[in-house]
């Protein structure tokens, strides 16, 4: 997928290759309330996106495969897929909340956190 876009937006998105990470039982907190809106799509429902706002930096701790305690502050890409996946976690996906082309945004709502 990554490598079916293009270069421009690859920059512009910041879009990366990113490690495998477990987290059992994640909680995210919102590291930075300022929020950038790209078109989102989901996997799980394909052909479809919306512009969805997202927070800039989140950390989001859980347990690894391992059961052991572990924390990642993250922003960018990185950050939009942990508040999609958060939000799939929630009940709150695509599918749920009716994101199709014409209905054009939904907002994640998690606290801010100094
Ligand atoms: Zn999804």
């Amino acid at each position: 997928m990554l490598e079916e876009t293009p270069p421009s937006l690859r920059e512009t998105r910041g879009l990366s290759v990113l490690p495998l990470k477990v987290f059992v039982n994640p909680q995210m907190r919102v590291l930075d309330g300022r929020t950038v809106v790209f078109q989102e799509a989901c996997e799980s429902i394909t052909g479809f996106s919306a512009a969805v706002p997202r927070y800039l930096s989140v950390e989001i701790a859980g347990l690894n495969e391992k059961a052991e305690s572990v924390t990642w502050q993250t922003s960018g890409w990185a950050a939009r897929i942990i508040q999609h996946e958060m939000d799939h976690l929630d009940g709150t996906g695509p599918a749920q909340n009716g994101i199709g082309p014409r209905e054009n945004s939904r907002f994640s709502r998690w606290p801010v956190q100094p």
